[in-house]
């Protein structure tokens, strides 16, 4: 796997993250104001939609000239913490399923968002923010904890009461 690279700037973070359909490094420049946003909303997700910037002229079943998406988190350390990317509105399950050997892929999804306000109010826990923002149906539990920087463990733990609170709910898809 080809390490992602963040070069921080001022007033800005030039990222190099790697796509998998285009089997390349896509540069991007993001805004700091841009993340800073994004991550008191809970989570920032850089979307870029994009072809192959260089494809394999020789390759005539090379997919990756077809419009595609890559998302790259982002940490309020301006790390990549994940990048995946995707043909269409999500990841097929194969993508999805990545890093994990067997079993179920468990993959939480927002069932009601609630405002940043709910932290204030006591409602939800920061914690519980932030990992409910990652729950965005692209992800699976494992990929939430790698984005939020947090034990599979602890991230289990978390989704228990963000689920007994009725604002996410578990899929397992086989
Ligand atoms: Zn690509």
């Amino acid at each position: 796997m080809t390490q992602n690279k963040v070069k921080k700037y001022f007033t800005f973070i030039e990222i190099w993250a790697w796509c998998d359909i285009c089997k390349e490094m896509i540069d991007l420049k993001v805004d700091k104001d841009e993340i800073a946003k994004g991550i008191s909303m809970g989570i920032y997700t850089k979307e870029y939609k994009h072809t192959n910037p260089s494809p394999d002229p020789n390759d005539l079943d090379d997919s990756s000239i077809n419009e595609h998406t890559i998302y790259a988190y982002i940490n309020d350390q301006y790390n990549i913490t994940e990048v995946k990317s995707f043909f269409g509105a999500s990841p097929s399950l194969p993508e999805l399923r990545e890093g994990i050997e067997s079993g179920d892929v468990r993959i939480p999804i927002i069932v009601k968002d609630v405002p940043k306000m709910s932290v204030d109010l006591g409602m939800v826990t920061a914690e519980e923010y932030k990992i409910m923002k990652i729950c965005d149906g692209m992800n699976t539990i494992e990929k939430v904890a790698q984005i939020a920087s947090n034990s599979v463990e602890n991230t289990e733990i978390i989704m228990e009461k963000l689920r007994k609170k009725g604002l996410i709910k578990i899929i397992k898809r086989t």
